[in-house]
């Protein structure tokens, strides 16, 4: 009986990843800048999903600080 020969493809190093509440995934980037643009951008997506402006707000520093939590917590976890 010959051995299943099932072709996986290499498994990548997997790339550190953020996630938002609402499922969207950021990519963690070792640049800060472009991380915090990352970040904003997609605060900024929520922003425009809220029509009122002080909601938006709220919203905004929710998901923000939720996504520089994780970005802590995998920068303090991940080995140099
Ligand atoms: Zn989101």
């Amino acid at each position: 009986m010959p051995k299943s020969n099932v072709c996986q493809p290499r498994v990548k190093k997997r790339l550190p990843l953020i996630r938002c509440e609402c499922g969207a995934e950021i990519l963690m980037v070792p640049d800060l800048e472009v991380m915090s643009n990352a970040i904003e951008t997609h605060v900024r997506e929520h922003m425009q999903k809220e029509k009122d402006p002080a909601q938006a707000e709220v919203v905004a520093e929710r998901i923000r600080d939720e996504l520089i939590v994780q970005v802590l917590k995998k920068a303090s976890a991940s080995p140099k």
